[in-house]
């Protein structure tokens, strides 16, 4: 298995290290895996995705391609701004946004490619089919030697419907090693929250990054489990060994 991974918070609900970045609700992750540069969600509007990946010397122009996981607009409000740094970038939208985020998308220069069915980007490297939570939501699955690295945008249809998704893909035995992202748990109920984190704790996960809209509680109750909790937010940067 190749290389190493380095994912970098562009933009994220909590502050990290770095008192000098935009810190606003949305998502936005820049990950270097196997020589490749994949913009991860791209955050609520243009000025923080530009402005924070300015100050952290991302070179937004090299990317290799984009990936939208949902229609919410705290994920894919940037369209202009990548449009602008990163012209013809091939932009990975979710299932049935073409009239809107593909139009918006081409408008701004950029490829919009629909997301339909299981899509390998590269070796190792692939994005979800369509997972309805409401909305159809996408993940990016990354293979390293550990196991399967997941990075969500919120995972609105939850931990058990990605993971049969998976499960259809790589095999029942499937190793998920890693899951980076949102959870969609700072408003749920404890006991919702409780029962993902036993779930995922169950699924034998190494390291858990809650990022964004995950809640205080989540990382509460991961402190209680086996799977190493790797506290970050804007501007920090995850080092994963592929
Ligand atoms: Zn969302
Ligand atoms: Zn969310």
């Amino acid at each position: 298995m190749p290389g190493r991974i380095k994912v970098t918070v562009l933009i994220d609900s909590k502050d990290g290290r770095r008192s000098d970045l935009h810190r606003v609700h949305g998502l936005s992750l820049f990950i270097e895996a196997y020589d490749r540069y994949i913009l991860f969600d791209l955050g609520p509007a243009d000025k923080y995705l530009i402005e924070n990946s300015e100050k952290l010397g991302i070179p937004l122009d090299l990317l290799d391609a984009a990936i939208i996981s949902h229609s919410h607009s705290s994920h894919a409000g940037a369209l202009g701004g990548l449009g602008w740094v990163s012209p013809y970038l091939d932009t990975y939208i979710p299932y049935d946004t073409m009239p809107h985020l593909g139009v918006v998308a081409k408008k701004n220069g950029l490829r919009p490619i629909e997301l339909l069915d299981w899509r390998e980007l590269w070796p190792y490297i692939y994005v979800t089919p369509p997972i309805y939570g409401p909305p159809w939501e996408h993940f990016l699955v990354i293979k390293t030697s550990n196991g399967l690295l997941v990075f969500s945008g919120c995972t609105h249809p939850g931990v058990d419907k990605v993971v049969s998704i998976l499960k259809d893909r790589f095999g029942e035995h499937v190793g998920i090693y890693g899951w980076i992202g949102g959870f969609h748990l700072s408003n749920a109920p404890r006991s919702i929250v409780m029962e993902t984190v036993k779930k995922l704790d169950s699924l034998g996960l190494e390291i858990v990054v809650p990022l964004h809209c995950s809640g205080k509680t989540m990382s509460e109750y991961l402190s209680s489990t086996s799977i190493r909790v790797i506290d970050a937010g804007v501007g920090d940067t995850i080092d994963i060994d592929g």
